[in-house]
């Protein structure tokens, strides 16, 4: 039995034999292997190199009837690789003397090659680094591609444990099979866990090594609850576990009955409770729960999940399935907010140095007017069909909001031209993610109908921590005094100018932070919808005088650690469940 610490990325307890998989770009973790199986092991590289050989011949091949000159001779270069047999040989040498997985022995020779071509000075010879790993990973496409069509028809309950997993494996997964997560990589606000706690699958993340202690098969017990997982648990910790997993599920039943009642606080403050969603179906569950609208719906997910840019229709008819479902209550639907670790990465030729200081989020779209353009049509076309607003992500400054608006008004001239139909008084919001946009609140406020502050980032940026990356994730806290300060900065500022203003991040989804945030004035959030019935239950058991007096006290100290830890234990006497 192994106990593995990581993040509580998700909530809920499941225990199921576990399905390792490996996403595309990263290190197989080493996995050793008996001396029995070494035979069958080389025998898997010898028909990985096969098949791999055998597909790329069928690609060269068509390649003649096309254009593709330069594009066979890179297959050729491939192809000139795949038949070296010294290559082969130290891939099955490697397995034999270090006992090794086919996958790791692949992997680790290839790496070595294409690190020893990168530190070669001549250009040509250190570009071809980039064919190796195109190399490497076709053959662990081979290897691994068994398992990938695995995931996509599973026919038994699974744990799913991986090195890291994108936000858009994690859409794909089937929750009636797949009924935890556990991941080496990943933070509490990465896309892969928002996508996680919106399906409502148990996770862990942030484990750093799990995967060099599992197999596929091992069974698993995933506590997304407490951050732990363990593998091959005992006898008795799979009793005590199923115990705990059984009074979860009798307080989430109880809590679910708290639906048709009002987010109002002991002494009658009214709070609105709105669903954070990636795709329109989750509209249904955010109703199910008893949220009041959707606050954030992340666009961006609608691109990916296909290798094409979504159409006008395509972004109409999911726009349109959602206002089926709160027709008579606010939509805030987000513009595509892609880059980072969302998409654009994998599909440019050059990845970029710092992503997540790069070219993503409104940044994107302003650089894409034909997609952008095609985006907001399709909004505004949907904004005859309910309380639709519009919400800018990532703003930094001024003149990319006003660029923005030009263009939206652009949209709207091009549409009142043809004659279609969309509101003209449409609210129009930004997204605070930035301290940039937190500092100039008081300016941005003049020019926008809503603020809605997005935690996840602001944390991120303020703090210079990579919300994603498990080895600064006790770096990353909504809990600092330098983020508090920003978040009341614009809350004031956003009351100042009259304006509405809401919380987004995932800290609005967390039990600990809610008395907080009604203290500092925030009365509109919007959190993953299968924790709308616990911040609710948070919200009805408090007054606003327990809220402001923890408020003032917590904006009083100047250390993380201090303010987490009093924010968890006044929340522990609140909803001792929750913990
Ligand atoms: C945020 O940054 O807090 C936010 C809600 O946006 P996302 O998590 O999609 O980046
Ligand atoms: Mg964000």
């Amino acid at each position: 039995m192994e106990i593995k610490k990581g993040i509580a990325a998700s909530p809920g307890i499941s225990i199921a034999k576990s399905l390792v998989i490996d996403a595309e770009d990263y290190r197989i973790p080493r996995r050793a292997i008996k001396p029995s199986q070494w035979i069958a092991e080389v025998q898997r590289v010898r028909n990985a190199f096969r098949d791999a050989i055998s597909e790329l011949t069928r690609l060269e091949a068509k390649q003649d009837q096309t254009e593709g000159g330069k594009i066979k001779d890179i297959f050729a270069v491939h192809l000139r690789f795949l038949h070296d047999r010294s290559l082969r040989k130290r891939i099955t040498d490697l397995v034999h003397s270090e006992s090794v997985t086919a996958e790791y022995a692949v992997s680790t020779v290839l790496r070595q090659i294409a690190s020893h071509f990168t530190r070669v000075k001549d250009t040509y010879i250190s570009e071809r680094a980039a064919d190796i790993y195109d190399i490497e990973r076709r053959l662990l496409k081979q290897l691994l591609g068994k398992k990938r069509e695995d995931i996509e028809h599973l026919t038994e309950e699974v744990a799913i444990v991986a090195r890291e997993l994108s936000p858009t494996q994690t859409a794909t997964f089937n929750k009636e099979f797949v009924k935890g997560l556990a991941t080496d990589a990943g933070g509490r606000t990465s896309h892969t866990t928002i996508v996680a706690r919106s399906l409502g699958i148990p996770a862990v993340v942030a484990l750093e090594d799990l995967t060099e202690y599992v197999s596929g098969g091992d069974t698993v017990i995933i506590d997304g609850n407490r951050g732990i997982v363990v593998v091959n648990p005992d006898e008795e910790t799979i009793q005590q576990y199923q115990e705990y997993s059984r009074e979860f599920a009798e307080l989430e039943h109880r809590l679910d009955g708290l639906r048709e009642k009002p987010a109002v606080t002991r002494d009658g403050t009214k709070i609105i409770l709105l669903g954070n969603i990636e795709f329109p179906d989750e509209a249904e569950l955010v109703l199910q729960k008893g949220g009041q609208g959707i606050g954030l719906y992340r666009t961006e997910f609608l691109y990916l999940n296909t290798e094409n840019e979504p159409t006008e229709d395509e972004h109409y008819q999911a726009y349109a399935a959602t206002l089926g479902v709160f027709t008579d209550r606010p939509v805030i639907i987000r513009t595509t907010d892609l880059g980072a670790d969302k998409y654009t990465q994998s599909r440019r030729f050059a990845p970029e140095p710092n992503p997540f200081l790069g070219l993503r989020s409104i940044r994107y779209c302003l650089q894409n007017l034909t997609m952008f353009k095609t985006q907001l049509r399709a909004i505004l076309r949907a904004s005859v069909l309910g309380e639709v607003k519009i919400m800018f992500p990532l703003i930094t400054n001024l003149q990319e909001l006003m660029q923005a608006k030009m263009i939206l008004r652009d949209v709207m001239e091009d549409l009142g031209e043809e004659s279609i139909a969309y509101n003209k008084d449409i609210e129009i919001g930004i997204m605070i993610e930035t301290p940039s946009a937190a500092l100039i609140a008081y300016s941005l406020a003049r020019d926008v109908d809503f603020f809605s502050i997005g935690t996840n980032d602001l944390t991120q940026y303020t703090l210079a921590v990579d919300r994603g990356n498990e080895l600064v994730s006790t770096l990353y806290s909504a809990a600092d005094p330098a983020v508090l300060r920003l978040i009341r900065t614009v809350i004031q500022d956003a009351h100042k100018a009259q304006i509405d203003v809401h919380v987004c991040g995932e800290m609005a989804s967390e039990p600990e932070y809610i008395m907080l945030l009604l203290g500092i004035g925030v009365r509109t959030i919007s959190l993953t919808p299968p924790m709308i019935p616990e911040i609710k239950q948070i919200i009805r058991s408090v007054t606003m005088e327990d809220c402001n007096n923890l408020a003032r006290k917590v904006l009083s100290m100047n250390s993380e650690r201090q303010i987490s830890s009093y924010l968890r234990d006044a929340t522990r006497k609140i909803l001792p469940e929750a913990f």
